[in-house]
């Protein structure tokens, strides 16, 4: 068997792993230099299918087209909203994936035609060319499903759920929230990124109210019934936050659906008619993929269908989808799934370009959430291309989740473990040396 080197640990930990097509790429049979890979959107899993493309060839020309020239992660912003970290450490440019010889576009995609194989920019003066294309727009929201709801009342009432300024935001306001002040949270509907990421957020405010504004309190209202990691947040949200959260689910009887918000007033109306007015409002509203998704013809309803073999779209010929914009029930949209598919999204069009089989991919994902300081939980698992009630990937029966009477040791290891994920992942992704867990 052969030793695993340095830096393919480094990947599988980074969630690049369970994927043996990565340990596998094809040697390219292709020209050097003759083919050029286009991708849009510079996060977790358009960033990771660069990073994968470069170092399996680095002939291979990759671009990669994003808006921001630094990206705040949303993994970890909680973690900033609590205390535990700072904005800068969760802020990354893309220096150290230019110096992997990938051409970094500062733009935004505003159309693609598949035919002439083209991208157009909004400020780019000539269309970029491609001949593979990879989109991974990330997400967008539904504002419209929340009455009085918009990207202008999100600067007040920010939902924090695309990083960057709203992560920056929603702290500011934290930090002048009066103490006394009530903080409602509106929870969205299934499906949405980070399914752990809103009791994460109760956790993290929670871990603020308690250390900053001991007379706050929070509010959820949700417009679920049930949700990730329940068990394990619920007892969090009692041995931690008993007198400061409090969760409302939605059922039949009392429908705690957030409908409606005066950003003016602060109030926030349920659809069973229960309104509170609050001082500092985090509404997350429903969310659909990233707008060029469905400009390009890629989606069906909100979300992109994929070839769970390996993202390619089922909409439209030779075009990959991948992360939060994609369909991958029962994957979870998250960071960690995003670079999993990422990997094999690389290894499938490197195949391609060389004319080499191109195996069905196995996809991994694993989501940490901190409950308190030193104290995180974890769900995971391994995912496979296989049909059954309707799905087209299936979860391996050795998933893992952590549960309400895991030991403080326990817990404490599994936040190591976080924090290793982060630092390795951030590393992977933007070229950063690994920094030492912290600020
Ligand atoms: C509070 C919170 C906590 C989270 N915690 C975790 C966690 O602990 N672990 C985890 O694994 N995941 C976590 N996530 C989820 C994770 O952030 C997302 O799943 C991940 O960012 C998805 O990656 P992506 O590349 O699909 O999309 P994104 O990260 O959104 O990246 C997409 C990029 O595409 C760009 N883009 C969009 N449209 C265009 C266009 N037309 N042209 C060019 N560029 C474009 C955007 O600017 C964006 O930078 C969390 C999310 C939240 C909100």
């Amino acid at each position: 068997m052969s030793k695993i080197t340095r830096r393919e640990f480094a990947l599988l930990a980074a969630g690049a792993g369970a994927v043996a097509s990565h340990l596998e790429f094809a040697r390219p049979a292709y020209a050097a230099g003759s083919a050029r890979v286009v991708i849009i959107g510079g996060g977790p899993g358009g960033a990771a299918v660069a990073n994968r493309l470069k170092s399996a060839d680095a002939a291979l020309d990759v671009t990669l087209i994003e808006p921001k020239d630094k990206y705040t992660t949303c993994f970890y912003s909680n973690l900033y909203l609590g205390g535990f970290r700072s904005f800068r450490s969760i802020t990354h440019d893309y220096e150290g994936v230019k110096k992997r010889g990938i051409t970094v576009v500062t733009d935004t995609a505003t159309a693609v035609d598949t035919t002439a194989k083209t991208v157009t920019l909004a400020r780019g003066s000539s269309p970029l060319s491609f001949d593979r294309l990879v989109v991974a727009p990330g997400i967008d929201l539904k504002f419209e499903t929340i009455e009085g709801y918009s990207p202008d009342a999100a600067k007040i009432m920010p939902h924090a759920w695309q990083g960057g300024e709203q992560t920056w935001l929603l702290k500011e306001k934290l930090l002048a929230l009066p103490d006394g002040g009530l903080i409602v949270m509106a929870s969205p509907p299934n499906p949405y990124r980070c399914p752990p990421g809103p009791y994460e957020r109760a956790c993290m405010i929670g871990h603020f109210i308690k250390t900053r504004k001991p007379k706050a309190k929070l509010i959820i209202f949700d417009a679920k019934r049930t949700f990730s990691k329940e068990a394990v947040f619920e007892q969090a949200f009692n041995e931690y936050y008993r007198d400061i959260i409090e969760l409302n689910l939605t059922n039949e009887i009392d429908d705690y659906t957030v409908v409606k918000v005066n950003a003016a007033t602060g109030e926030v109306t349920t659809k069973s008619g229960r309104t509170e007015r609050a001082a500092l409002a985090n509404i997350i509203p429903a969310q659909k993929a990233g707008s060029i998704a469905a400009k390009m013809g890629l989606t069906e309803g909100d979300w992109c269908p994929v070839n769970p073999d390996n993202f390619t779209s089922t909409k439209v010929k030779d075009v990959y989808v991948l992360g939060d914009a994609a369909i991958a029930n029962p994957m979870p949209k998250s960071a960690y799934s995003a670079m999993s598919q990422a990997n094999v999204v690389a290894a499938d069009i490197i195949a391609d370009l060389s004319g080499k089989p191109r195996p069905p991919g196995k996809y991994r994902n694993t989501c940490w959430s901190m409950l308190a300081p030193d104290n995180s939980a974890k769900i995971g698992g391994d995912y496979f291309p296989g049909k059954k009630d309707g799905k087209e990937i299936l979860e391996a029966k050795d998933e893992f989740i952590s549960k309400p009477d895991d030991s403080p040791d326990i817990r404490r290891q599994t936040y190591q473990e976080s924090a290793d994920w982060y630092r390795t992942a951030v590393a992977d992704l933007f070229g950063e040396e690994p920094q030492k867990a912290g600020h």
